[in-house]
């Protein structure tokens, strides 16, 4: 499916810079933040503010389709909605990994009369090539 015909899906209008938006989500495996965001689309289009990118990301976030990633960082992170899944932060090189989710259907007790949106969760450590380098 076209970013136009996924955005417009979400009552989102599609404009050039939002696709370019989405797709520069889409094509990056790195978590990106408004900053990478901007830096990477700068050049083809001149006009793009940061505040464009922030806000573009947050009417995203709101429409479902991107989420922010809880990461331990100052900035927020975003990836597209997609399934949930489990992250991994390096806390050596701060690499970010995605893993699936053991269950995804898996509700802990105490929320099981809860409606469930999204969930989170994230794993601190050292990854692999860190420990052999
Ligand atoms: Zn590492
Ligand atoms: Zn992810």
């Amino acid at each position: 499916m076209s970013s136009a015909s996924i955005l417009t899906q979400h009552g989102i209008k599609p404009s050039l810079t939002r696709m370019m938006i989405y797709d520069c989500l889409k094509e990056s495996n790195s978590h990106p933040n408004v900053e990478e965001i901007y830096r990477h689309l700068v050049n083809q289009i001149p006009t793009l503010s940061k505040t464009t990118v922030y806000n573009t990301l947050h009417l995203f976030t709101e429409k479902q389709i991107a989420r922010v990633v809880m990461l331990k960082d100052q900035e927020n992170r975003y990836d597209l909605a997609g399934h949930p899944h489990a992250h991994f932060q390096c806390l050596v090189c701060h690499q970010v990994y995605d893993a699936e989710l053991p269950e995804e259907s898996h509700v802990p007790r105490g929320f099981q009369s809860f409606k469930i949106v999204d969930r989170s969760v994230l794993f601190t450590g050292t990854c692999e090539r860190c420990l052999n380098p």
